[in-house]
This record gives structure tokens, sequence and C-alpha cells, in this order.
């Protein structure tokens, strides 16, 4: 499908912009290493300051840099009530 292959080069290039700067994690405050390989929980990854489930946008500035750690704890508080209602995220 033409349209998610458009949206990833748009990931990708949100993500380089974000990065070339190489700014503090914008949840915690803290630096981030970028060299630290993808997987590492205190890598760079890209986080949407108001989450698109919460009707936030897929553009620049609704992005920022932060560690992945961070954005999966804040990730956690977003689903919580969901999980309490469903009781698995599956
Ligand atoms: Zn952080």
């Amino acid at each position: 499908m033409p349209a998610v292959k458009r949206n990833s080069a748009r990931r990708d290039l949100h993500r380089k912009r974000i990065a070339k700067d190489e700014p503090a994690c914008h949840i915690c405050g803290k630096p981030i290493d970028y060299s630290l390989p993808h997987l590492d929980p205190w890598s760079f990854v890209v986080d949407h300051v108001k989450p698109l489930a919460k009707g936030g946008t897929d553009t620049l500035d609704n992005k920022k840099a932060a560690h992945r750690e961070c954005n999966s704890k804040k990730r956690a508080r977003l689903v919580a009530p969901i999980v309490k209602r469903s009781g698995s995220l599956d």
C-alpha cells in the first residue's frame, strides 16, 4: 500500500530531523546517548507529545526525542485504563 510507504518515509525523516540536534529527553529532561543500539532502554525514540490516540497529529511539531524507557512508561500510563477494563493488551 503506497500510503504506508509514504508514512514510513516521513517517520524516518522526522526521526532524523529530531535526532540531528541530539536533544535531551523531553519526558525526564536527561541527555540521550544517540549511539546506543535501538533496543537499549535508554536509546533514542521519537515520542508523540500529544498521543495519536488522544487526537495528536503525526507532524514534526508534535514529536520530540525521548528515551525508549521513558516513552514506554508514558505509554503504560496511557494504556493502563484500557488494561484495567480488558485485563490484557492482547
Ligand atoms: Zn527520559
